[in-house]
């Protein structure tokens, strides 16, 4: 199964005649050009060839075009330079405006230049945002208001994230109209090769570009500045690019970047527009059959024909990265995400998006490179998955040996108990987002609801319990006989699940609920639902100092804990020394012959991509479902548990949870499958 990769916002692979010209500027046309020598004229006529390849692709006119690194070095160079100008006159009293505006959705570097610059030059404007629509396009409104008090104005032309293209021919009016004479940065990064631009045909003063973003290698970018507009070196040393930047040039990256330039200029290497919106299409469509909730988290025909950003209702972007993955398929999360709870998106949450859809956001991005086959093959990949999520879903382990099963949407758990002999499960604390997930969970292994059980008292409306009771026609639900926190018994404190019971223990405002067996005396609960209670609060006669404690917010990824972790800190720090390199992992194994390795990916990610580990035993143990195999694990004999994931991360959570509960003989796969590894092989399904 071969890569597909779909993340050419955040980079490209480089392009086939960009390497070669590379390679050529590094054997043949190696000269510095700032030399004199016939060696040093010839790379100094390449590098004026690609300049002015530039310039006429971007229309930059008068203009300058300098190459430099990058655009986050484009933007310093283009703030300073801004920046410089402002406090000169400010010194020679004159006015100047006092907003630095920027867009609310743009790219890190820009507020973070601003502020940076701004306090080292000690200028002191103030640093406002220009609030977007729900479209993500530029408040004209807003900006009508601000523009006579801007000194510098930040706008995006296409958003990374979302593709959203800014309105720049209307934000140059307004600037005109309001007669401001604030300077004018806008980020092109997104939109070279993708948009028209007509530089010197506008009152722009910068724009940046990033050769990585369009088939060029890392390291190589453009800064255009308009005739007239202020400059200020970032970089002083040799004189380089006449005295603009110095340092010497990145030879091979600039004539990297000019092929790409030429590819550009000669109108078939890479797809139209319309082609492009095709393949669009095509995607889209394959994305709606695989996850028919999708949710689109852009107005499609405002956008970069090349970005989509999405949600599906009830998958966290971790969980759509992690089964994506697993498929070879490369997307990235429209947010930065951390393992449990993924940080919402500032672009999304800029549009005023739901929380839900600004934390679960996935942007899958394409470059103007791709074509029909490969369009194909990543429609066909994507349908693969949302089968893989459909099979995972319906794939269950028997409840037997895992009766307690984690759902984790946003850092919030809910907990399922199942029994299989009566096929019947209880939940406790689930969220309204998680709904859908649980109901489709119980509808797939035809679990009987016996009740929602809740930590804290709820009212009669509380969405989460009357959805899944309704989905599920269950008189689960408010009413019906259940209290307010669920408990389908008052009067007795006891509930039977099959061979298994719970103990409901009121503690102040909160119930906790005991899971053990129920033939055993006296009771020793294995599994405490503790809902939001600290550990500590527990009372300690309730449960054994084993006790598993799941409780129903996890932010940290620190799943479960028990009594004897809590007051036991020296376990914390034993988490230490548990990484194995994938290089270490055979001479492991060998040493410890009765190890077993232990796979913590989830069901869906084994359909989307098996792997194997020919020789070795592997269990197949979710995260999802560590909980049960904890308590198991706990009760057993010691036996070596090498723990391994897609990341390492996963693995490392699980490795550090055993080992906080006293569990030492446990490690994980530094880097996971993802970094490649002797042991673990990656086997594909034929149809994928
Ligand atoms: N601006 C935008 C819109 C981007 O997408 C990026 C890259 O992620 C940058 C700026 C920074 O570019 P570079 O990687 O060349 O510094």
């Amino acid at each position: 199964m071969t890569e597909i990769y779909l993340d050419a916002n955040a980079t490209t692979a480089v392009l086939p005649a960009a390497i070669d010209a590379a390679a050529r500027a590094m054997k043949e046309c190696f000269g510095n050009p700032s030399s004199s020598h016939a060696t040093g004229i010839r790379a100094k006529t390449l590098m004026s060839q690609v300049r002015q390849r530039a310039a006429r692709l971007l229309g930059a006119g008068d203009g300058r075009l300098m190459f430099n690194s990058g655009a986050t070095e484009g933007i310093q160079t283009a703030v300073l330079s801004a920046l410089c100008a402002l406090r000169e006159r400010q010194s020679a009293g004159q006015r100047i405006g006092k907003f630095l505006l920027y867009g609310a959705t743009e790219h890190k570097a820009v507020p973070e230049s601003l502020m940076h610059w701004n306090r080292l030059l000690g200028l002191n404007l103030e640093l406002k945002k220009l609030p977007v629509d729900q479209d993500g396009q530029h408040d004209l409104e807003a900006l009508r208001l601000l523009a006579g008090d801007a000194a510098l104005v930040c706008t995006m032309a296409a958003n990374n994230e979302t593709g959203v293209i800014s309105e720049l021919a209307q934000i140059e009016a307004i600037l005109q109209q309001s007669g401001s004479d604030a300077y004018w940065l806008v980020d092109c990064v997104q939109a070279l090769g993708k948009m028209q631009l007509d530089l010197a045909a506008t009152r722009i003063d910068y724009a940046t570009f990033s050769g990585h973003k369009l088939y060029a290698p890392k390291g190589v970018g453009m800064l255009y500045v308009r005739p007239g507009a202020p400059f200020t070196p970032l970089i002083m040393g040799g004189g380089q690019e006449s005295g603009q930047r110095s340092g010497t040039e990145n030879m091979a990256g600039i004539a990297a970047l000019g092929a790409v330039l030429g590819a550009l200029e000669d109108g078939v290497t890479f797809r139209s527009h319309q082609q492009l919106h095709g393949f669009r299409a095509r995607l889209i469509a394959s994305l709606r059959l695989a996850f028919p909730d999708i949710v689109f988290n852009q107005p499609l025909e405002k956008t970069l024909p090349t970005t989509l950003n999405f949600s599906v209702p009830g998958l966290a972007s971790k969980e759509l990265l992690d089964l994506f993955d697993a498929a070879q398929l490369r997307v990235s999360s429209g947010s930065a995400c951390s393992a449990a709870k993924s940080a919402p998106s500032y672009v999304l949450d800029a549009m005023q998006l739901p929380l839900w859809r600004s934390s679960s956001a996935i942007r899958m991005s394409f470059g103007p490179l791709a074509d029909d086959a490969f369009i194909s093959a990543a429609c066909a990949r994507i349908e693969h998955c949302g089968l893989a999520w459909r099979q995972g879903a319906a794939a269950a382990p028997s409840a037997a040996a895992d009766p307690v099963v984690r759902f984790n949407l946003d850092g919030a758990n809910a907990w399922l108990v199942a029994d299989d002999a009566s096929r019947s499960c209880v939940i406790i604390d689930p969220s309204a987002l998680l709904a859908p997930r649980l109901t489709a969970y119980v509808r797939n292994h035809g679990y009987q609801l016996r009740a929602i059980l809740s930590t804290k008292a709820l009212p009669m409306q509380d969405s989460a319990r009357c959805e899944l009771a309704r989905a599920l026609g269950s008189d689960a639900g408010p009413g019906a006989g259940n209290d307010a926190f669920g408990w389908p018994a008052p009067g007795s404190s006891e509930l039977r699940l099959g061979e298994r019971k719970f103990l409901c223990k009121r503690q102040g405002e909160h119930q906790a609920y005991l899971l053990g067996s129920a033939g055993e005396e006296p009771f020793a609960p294995h599994f405490a639902f503790i809902g939001e209670l600290p550990a500590a609060a527990i009372e300690s006669t309730l449960i054994e100092p084993d006790t598993l404690l799941c409780p129903a917010r996890d932010e940290t990824g620190r799943l479960c804990t028990s009594l004897r972790a809590e007051q036991n800190p020296a376990h914390e720090e034993s988490a230490s020394g548990m990484h194995l390199e994938a290089a270490a992992l055979a001479q492991f194994l060998a040493a410890h012959p009765g190890a077993l390795l232990v796979d913590v990916r989830e069901a869906y990610e084994h359909a989307a991509g098996m792997t194997s580990a020919p020789g070795q035993t592997v269990l197949h143990v979710p995260l999802s479902r560590l909980a049960s195999h904890l308590s198991l694990w706990l009760r057993g004999a010691p036996v070596p548990l090498v723990f391994f994931c897609r990341s390492g991360n996963r693995s490392d959570k699980a490795v550090a949870c055993l080992r906080r509960l006293g569990y030492r003989n446990a490690w994980h796969v530094s880097g996971g499958l993802a970094l490649g590894n002797p042991v673990l092989r990656l086997d594909y399904p034929k149809a994928a």
